[in-house]
């Protein structure tokens, strides 16, 4: 529930033509009268397969205080007298709209993030560093294109001093719609991997399309960026924090130390260390990103410590787990790239305390023409320290060929097509010190298979 006040005459800004009612006011709004809450705007989008506006009538169930609508269409009989309409030309447009303008009367500190990998996680640090200080409000989940963005917007409370926003894409152009849309202040470029190659054709077409970040920008506008990818490294029309691993890095991590439960690390020229409860190089990373935020928002080291300290991720990122034979999952399986995959694989590497080490990788989605050598190139990344290396799928299969022709079986290598084949051999290996790290595309579904890893 949002406790957003929607003023009237925001929507009376972008109504045309009322029907006699009084200006309202709302408990936010909503596109999905199975979500809508009660006293909500109801905004009934025109999406491909469905259109919002046959469903108002459950809007009106549900207790939607009032709708938009666009021009045009008949408002059916149904609708009780005096329930209040708002004509539009069109109600995407409409919520785009709304929410530019609660941002002018809200003005919070607004905080952009894009990249390949890491938006979400990203998101979820700035936000719990920043809220040692502020009132912050971030994206839900990921809500993070020209719907979910807007929608972000309007659920914002007004009291809020920053707004924390993901920003997704599959094509040129969409970045910069969303960073108009907003005008951030700060922008984070988390990474520049190989998702949307089938669409941009390149990891050079890639980062371009994560620099449209920058479009939006206020004058006075800065852009934080992974200081580890070259793509990067170029004049931009902000002024630019890098963050990462190289000597160049205004905020440079350095001496890490791998614990079972997290990442401690210290980062040059700040006294003390840091700890993430998370695993991996790359969320180290992701916290570099809030830490520089931190910094130039006048948080104390000590803030910034305790917000890292108790941050919570969202599921099926590096997410921890026993199996019933006590063995340690870590399900990693939200979605998967050869990046993402190579910064999965070296976390485990980094585990120490474990006799066995097992991977299950599953098919990449969406990698384009390349596909074939993509999952090739993992293979060359799976350390000797493994000792078993599961695929599953037909793409996931080249990873194990090309692992086979690398090191011949050692370590031992079974691929399967089918999740339930491979549930039966993980299920009969029951090794003592065991680690297994699943990854794959979020559409094939491993969180299935882990579920059944559980529970047998
Ligand atoms: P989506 O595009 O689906 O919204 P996202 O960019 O929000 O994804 P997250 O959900 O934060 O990304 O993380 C997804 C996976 O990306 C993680 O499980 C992890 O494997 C990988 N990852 C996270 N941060 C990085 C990073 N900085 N560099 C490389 N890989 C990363
Ligand atoms: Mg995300």
């Amino acid at each position: 529930m949002t406790n957003l006040k929607l003023k009237s005459d925001l929507v009376s800004q972008v109504s045309l033509l009322g029907r006699g009612v009084q200006p309202e006011s709302f408990n936010g709004v909503s596109i999905d009268t199975r979500t809508l809450e009660p006293n909500a705007l109801y905004i009934p989008i025109v999406g491909d397969r469905f259109d919002g506006h046959q469903f108002i009538d459950k809007a009106v169930e549900n207790g939607a205080k009032g709708t938009l609508w666009k021009k045009g269409i008949p408002l059916p009989d149904s609708l009780p007298d005096g329930f209040p309409v708002y004509f539009v030309e069109d109600t995407l447009n409409a919520l785009q709209d709304l929410a530019r303008r609660y941002l002018t009367e809200v003005e919070p500190t607004i905080i952009a993030v894009t990249g390949s990998n890491g938006k979400t996680t990203t998101k979820d640090m700035i936000a719990q560093v920043l809220a040692e200080r502020f009132t912050v409000h971030k994206t839900d989940g990921n809500y993070n294109n020209h719907i979910g963005l807007p929608l972000t917007v309007l659920r914002m409370p007004e009291k809020s001093d920053v707004l924390v926003c993901e920003m997704g894409m599959n094509h040129k152009g969409e970045i910069s719609f969303l960073s108009q849309l907003v005008n951030p202040h700060y922008a984070v470029i988390t990474n520049i991997g190989e998702s949307h190659m089938e669409q941009l054709g390149s990891r050079e077409g890639i980062a371009e399309a994560k620099g449209e970040i920058t479009d939006g920008m206020k004058a006075s506008g800065v852009l934080i960026a992974d200081a580890d990818e070259p793509l990067l490294d170029r004049e931009w029309k902000t002024s630019v924090i890098t963050c990462g691993f190289k000597d160049s890095a205004l905020f440079l991590a350095e001496k890490f130390t791998n614990t079972e439960d997290g990442v401690t690390f210290s980062v040059k020229g700040i006294n003390g260390e840091f700890t993430v409860p998370v695993l991996g190089a790359h969320n180290v990373k992701n916290a570099l990103y809030a830490i520089a935020l931190g910094a130039h928002l006048g948080l104390t080291d000590e803030d910034v410590r305790r917000g890292l300290a108790g941050l919570r991720l969202s599921g099926m990122r590096m997410e921890r787990m026993k199996s019933n034979t006590g063995a340690l999952m870590i399900n990693d399986a939200y979605n998967a790239s050869p990046t993402s995959m190579i910064a999965a694989i070296e976390t485990m590497k980094n585990m120490e305390g474990y006799k066995n080490k097992v991977l299950v990788l599953g098919d990449m989605l969406e990698l384009g023409e390349n596909e074939k050598e993509l999952h090739e190139s993992v293979a060359g990344h799976i350390p000797s320290s493994c000792t078993h290396v599961v695929t599953i799928g037909k793409k996931a299969t080249w990873i194990s060929c090309a692992l086979k022709k690398e090191k011949g079986e050692m370590p031992e290598i079974r691929s399967y097509e089918q999740k339930d084949e491979a549930e039966s051999y993980l299920a009969s290996l029951n090794l003592p010190e065991t680690v297994y790290l699943f990854k794959a595309s979020r559409g094939i579904k491993f969180e299935q298979l882990i579920e059944q890893l559980q529970s047998n």
